[in-house]
C-alpha cells in the first residue's frame, strides 16, 4: 500500500534540537547521558542557519535568528 501515514520531513527523522544563545557562540557537545554520549566535540554556526552534531545528530540553531529586532 502506498498510503500515507502523513510523516513531515521534520518528524520522520526525529532529532533532537538546541537552542543556542549566541549564534556566534562555540557549541560545545556531548550527546547529553546516556546512550547518546560521546566525547565532547566543538562545533560553530559560522552564520549557517543550524549546524548538526555528527555523533549524536542533535541539532543545533541559534536562539534569534533575525537580529532585527526594532532598533
Ligand atoms: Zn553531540
Amino acid at each position: 500500500m502506498i498510503s500515507r501515514t502523513g510523516p513531515d520531513d521534520r518528524i520522520m527523522n526525529a532529532r533532537e534540537i538546541i537552542e543556542v544563545e549566541d549564534a556566534n557562540e562555540t557549541i560545545g557537545c556531548d550527546g547529553g547521558s546516556g546512550a547518546l554520549g560521546h566525547p565532547v566535540i566543538y562545533l560553530r554556526l559560522e552564520g549557517r542557519p543550524h549546524v548538526d552534531c555528527y555523533y549524536c545528530s542533535r541539532r543545533f540553531v541559534p536562539k534569534m535568528p533575525h537580529p532585527e529586532s526594532a532598533a
